[in-house]
């Protein structure tokens, strides 16, 4: 529980943090029912030496594959001697991944089964079992020798190949047995080269909108984290509570709710669409991003029974990394630098005469000092900028890199610009930020939501 977020985001294990990795999807024409056996048999083997390999290792303990190919490898090889060889080589990976995390889950207690159950299988495939054929044909070696299969491209697949993306060697299939196609999972890769940013985009994630602040020009990006976080949290806890009471604790009609509630969740793109709109406009400008450090986990061990506003505060903060997980991995795919800084006091203090901002309730505030009005979010997004800069009033006097059009600009100073509230509908259609700019200033007016109705 609370990592419902990270399911598609977290790392994989022993990533290169240099290296970019993405999978994509490609089907295969439908294979005629003779060729296609031949793939249900290539399963059904491959799948029994998971099995087993997965219930010595859980029983040994065994998480390292070397050392688990070392035990197994002649074994396994006689028992299925048509087998390409390199298949006991790919199960042994698979088998050593599930049974890492399944150990993990154990001693955290999460499990009480001695080893874990296969259900789901892909068949992986290294770069002797599986070669690509130009680009709309691969190979497969199987027990029947080299099977042939045309593959559907996709535009998205084109993309990776046109713009400087490596084919892996590795793949991996799933069979489609009602449509007897495979699903074939392409990894492709490309190393991060990060540019010296001349600037930043300062990024403040917020319960109803991310702020961005670029160039002088603050956005607030309407999202709806809220609705969606808490009432995801909510229905997770009604299903639990509903099949707690009626059937035994890992009852099989829950989980399927739950498996098809995460999944729901997962597919919810706001966090993508956030993440690549900034990170385009930032690359545009050669500009890293600045985000806020909200510190390691803060979804984990997370108890039902404390009190529920810090309850939610740990799901909000759950939420806002996950958006910014999505930026950072968007971030990668361009080049851009990322950088975070500590949110202590953002939005507390004016960001020009380094003071506290009295807010009395409301999203707007007015500095103590010089009186003027500061859209919380926006003083946050300043002071993130300021401490990327070094800027932050503790180390530096002066905000060095800020130019005269840079310049902290609180509301009402000047047009009605520096404040554009979008909401979802529009922005998530946006290529880009400027073109916000006509469109949106008419409906603005009108629905400013940060600008006192006197200005
Ligand atoms: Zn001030």
């Amino acid at each position: 529980m609370g990592c419902f977020l990270q399911a598609s985001l977290a790392p994989t294990d022993g990533e290169d943090a240099s290296i970019v990795t993405r999978t994509v999807i490609v089907r295969s024409e439908r294979i005629p029912k003779k060729l296609f056996r031949f793939f249900i048999e290539l399963e059904g083997m491959y799948r029994n030496i998971v099995e087993q390999l997965v219930i010595y290792s859980a029983r040994e303990k065994i998480t390292s594959f070397i050392k688990l190919k070392a035990l197994k490898y002649r074994e396994t090889r006689n028992l299925y001697p048509h087998l390409p060889s390199h298949y006991v080589h790919t199960a042994c990976q698979d088998a050593s991944t599930r049974v890492k995390s399944f150990l993990k889950l154990k001693k955290e207690g999460s499990t009480k089964k001695e080893y874990p159950s296969v259900r789901r299988i892909s068949i992986w495939l290294d770069d002797h079992l599986c070669r690509l054929d130009g680009l709309t044909r691969i190979g497969i070696s199987t027990h029947r020798g080299w099977i042939h299969v045309d593959l559907i491209p996709h535009k998205q697949f084109y993309k990776y190949i046109n713009s400087g993306w490596r084919l892996a060697s590795e793949a991996r299939i799933k069979l489609d047995r009602k449509e007897r196609r495979l699903i074939i999972y392409l990894i492709f890769r490309r190393n991060v080269r990060l540019y010296k940013p001349s600037g930043y985009v300062a990024i403040d994630v917020n319960e109803n909108n991310v702020a961005v602040l670029i160039n002088g020009k603050a956005y607030l990006l309407e999202t709806n984290i809220e609705r969606i976080t808490l009432g995801y949290y909510y229905r997770r806890k009604r299903v639990q509570k509903k099949y707690d009471k009626i059937c035994s604790a890992g009852c099989r009609m829950k989980r399927k709710i739950l498996r098809k509630l995460r999944e729901e969740e997962r597919k919810d793109d706001t966090r993508w669409k956030v993440a690549n709109i900034i990170v385009r406009e930032a690359s545009k400008h050669g500009y890293g991003v600045v985000l806020e450090d909200l510190g390691d986990k803060p979804a984990e061990n997370m108890i039902s029974r404390i009190k529920d506003d810090q309850l939610r505060h740990r799901i909000f903060q759950a939420a806002f990394k996950g958006i910014q997980r999505a930026i950072e991995e968007k971030a990668k795919e361009h080049d851009v630098p990322v950088i975070y800084v500590s949110p202590r006091n953002t939005s507390k203090q004016c960001p020009m005469h380094r003071v506290e901002i009295r807010y009395n309730g409301s999203r707007i505030g007015v500095c103590s000092a010089g009186k003027e009005k500061w859209h919380r979010d926006v003083a946050a997004c300043y002071n993130l900028l300021l401490k990327a800069l070094g800027g932050d009033g503790s180390t530096a006097p002066s905000h060095p890199g800020l130019t005269l059009d840079g310049s902290p600009m609180p509301l009402g100073s000047t047009a009605a610009h520096d404040l554009t509230g979008i909401p979802r509908s529009l922005w998530a259609r946006l290529k880009s930020l400027d073109m916000t700019m006509n469109k949106v200033i008419g409906m603005n007016i009108q629905g400013q939501t940060a600008r006192g109705s006197q200005d």
